[in-house]
C-alpha cells in the first residue's frame, strides 16, 4: 500500500492530525492498534476553558460546566477554594469524543484501520498487522501519535519520554448528586506522590483518581486508588453504586521532548511528551500540536522536501513550558503530608491564592 502519511495511533492526537492533512487533499493511512475507539481510555477527559473556546468539541459529549476547585490538605480539613468568574472546565465523554472525531475523520477521507497494530519499520515500508494479517506500507512520511511509550519515535531515532506518572482512576453513576459541581484535587503523597488525588463528575459519573510517581506509591497505584476511593471528597450523599469503568496509563511530565521530526516524520501528542509537566493535561496540547504538525507536514508534501520538518522544534515548544517544569521539579519533592499541609497553607496566602487561579484558571 502507498500512502503519503501514515499516522500510528488514534487518540486525540493522532485523528486530528489525519483530519488536518486529509482535508488538506492527502492520502493518509490512521492505524489504531484497538479494535474500538470506546475501550481502554487513558483520560479523564477534562478539557479546559482553552480547548473549550478554540476548538468545536461535539456539545452532547460535553458534561456541565465547572467553576469550582477545592484543594484539600491531606487532613481534608478546610480546602482552599477557588472560584472562576469562567466556565473552567467540561468533563467529557470520550467515548463519544472519540466516535465523533473518527466520524470527521473518515468523512475528510483518512482509511481509518482498527485492530492494526503498528509492528516496526522496514528499509522502505512500515508493518502493520492487521485484522488480516501483515500488510507493508510505503509512507512518504509516518505520525507517531502511538502515546507515552511510542514504538514510532523509537524507530524513527527520535527523544523519548523518560519522566513519567502513572495515573488510574474509577468511574461510577452518581444518579441523585445535589452536590454543587466542583474540581476536588487532594495533596497527599501518600495517595498520589508527586502529583494529586480527584474527583470530578460530568454530571452522570464521578471520576475518582489518583496519579504519581509510580515507584513510590507506598503500597501500589491500585490499593491507593481503593482506600482514596472509599473516603473520597465531594461524594458526600452520593449512592455510590458500581465502577462502571476503569482507567489509567502513564502520563509524560518531563516537558515536550526536544527532538521530535526528522526528514521522514514527526510526533505528536503523548509521543511529543505534549503534556503540562505540572497540570498533567494532555488534551489541549494535543489539539494544538496536531494544527502544527499537519502544517509542516502539507507543507513539506507540496514542496516535495522534508525541509518544513525541520521548523518543528521541541526545542522552541520546550521553552513555552519552563516554569511549569520547575514547579513540577518543587511538586516532586512533596515527599511527607507535613510538606503537602504547609505547601496548601501557602495557597491560603494572597500571593499563594493568586498562583494557583493562574495555574488552574489560565
Ligand atoms: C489517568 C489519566 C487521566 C488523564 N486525564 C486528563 C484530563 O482529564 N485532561 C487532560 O487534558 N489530560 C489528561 N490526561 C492526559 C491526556 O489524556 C493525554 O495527554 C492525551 O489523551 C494523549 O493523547 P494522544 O493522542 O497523544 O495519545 P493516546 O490517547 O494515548 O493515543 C495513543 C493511541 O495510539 C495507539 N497505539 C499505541 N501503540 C500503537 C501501535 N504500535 N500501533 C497502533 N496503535 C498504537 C493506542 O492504542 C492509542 O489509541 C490523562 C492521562 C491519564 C493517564
Amino acid at each position: 500500500m502507498n500512502v503519503d502519511v501514515l499516522v500510528v495511533g488514534a487518540g486525540l492526537a493522532g485523528l486530528r492530525t489525519a483530519t488536518l492533512l486529509a482535508r488538506r487533499g492527502h492520502d493518509v493511512l490512521l492505524a489504531e492498534r484497538r479494535s474500538r475507539l470506546d475501550v481502554a481510555i487513558r483520560t479523564t477527559g477534562i478539557f479546559v476553558r482553552r480547548s473549550l473556546e478554540d476548538f468545536a468539541l461535539p456539545e452532547d459529549c460535553l458534561g456541565p460546566p465547572i467553576r469550582r476547585v477545592l484543594l484539600y490538605p491531606p487532613s481534608r480539613r478546610g480546602p482552599v477554594t477557588l472560584l472562576s468568574a469562567h466556565d473552567e472546565y467540561r468533563v467529557a465523554d470520550m467515548a463519544g469524543i472519540y466516535a465523533d472525531a473518527a466520524r470527521t475523520a473518515t468523512a475528510a477521507g483518512v482509511r481509518v484501520r482498527l485492530g492494526t497494530r503498528y509492528d516496526g519499520r522496514g528499509l522502505e515500508s512500515y508493518l502493520l498487522t492487521g485484522p488480516d494479517g501483515p500488510v507493508r506500507v510505503r509512507a512518504r512520511y509516518v505520525v507517531g501519535a502511538d502515546g507515552a511509550r511510542s514504538r514510532v519515535a523509537r524507530d524513527l531515532g527520535l527523544d523519548r519520554n523518560r519522566h513519567l506518572l502513572a495515573g488510574a482512576e474509577e468511574i461510577f453513576p452518581i444518579a441523585g448528586s445535589d452536590q454543587p459541581l466542583a474540581f476536588h484535587c487532594v495533596i497527599d503523597p501518600r495517595l498520589a506522590p508527586g502529583y494529586l488525588a480527584w474527583v470530578i463528575d460530568d454530571g452522570k459519573h464521578a471520576h475518582v483518581g489518583v496519579a504519581g510517581y509510580p515507584d513510590r506509591f507506598p503500597d501500589g497505584m491500585r490499593r491507593a486508588l481503593a482506600r482514596f476511593a472509599a473516603t473520597a471528597p465531594g461524594l458526600d450523599g452520593v449512592r455510590r453504586s458500581d465502577v462502571v469503568e476503569r482507567r489509567g496509563g502513564p502520563i509524560p511530565v518531563g516537558g515536550v521532548l526536544r527532538r521530535i521530526s526528522c526528514v521522514d516524520g514527526l510526533l505528536v501528542g503523548d509521543a511529543a511528551g505534549a503534556v503540562s509537566p505540572l497540570t498533567a493535561g494532555g488534551l489541549d496540547p494535543c489539539l494544538r500540536m496536531s494544527e502544527q504538525a499537519a502544517a509542516v507536514l502539507d507543507d513539506a508534501l507540496r514542496s516535495g522536501r522534508p525541509d518544513p520538518l525541520a521548523h518543528y522544534d521541541g526545542a522552541d515548544l520546550r521553552a513555552r513550558f519552563r516554569s511549569r517544569l520547575l514547579l513540577r521539579h518543587g511538586l516532586a519533592r512533596v515527599r511527607t503530608p507535613a510538606l503537602a499541609a504547609a505547601g496548601i497553607a501557602l495557597l491560603r496566602t494572597s500571593p499563594g491564592r493568586a498562583a494557583a487561579r493562574r495555574i488552574l484558571f489560565g
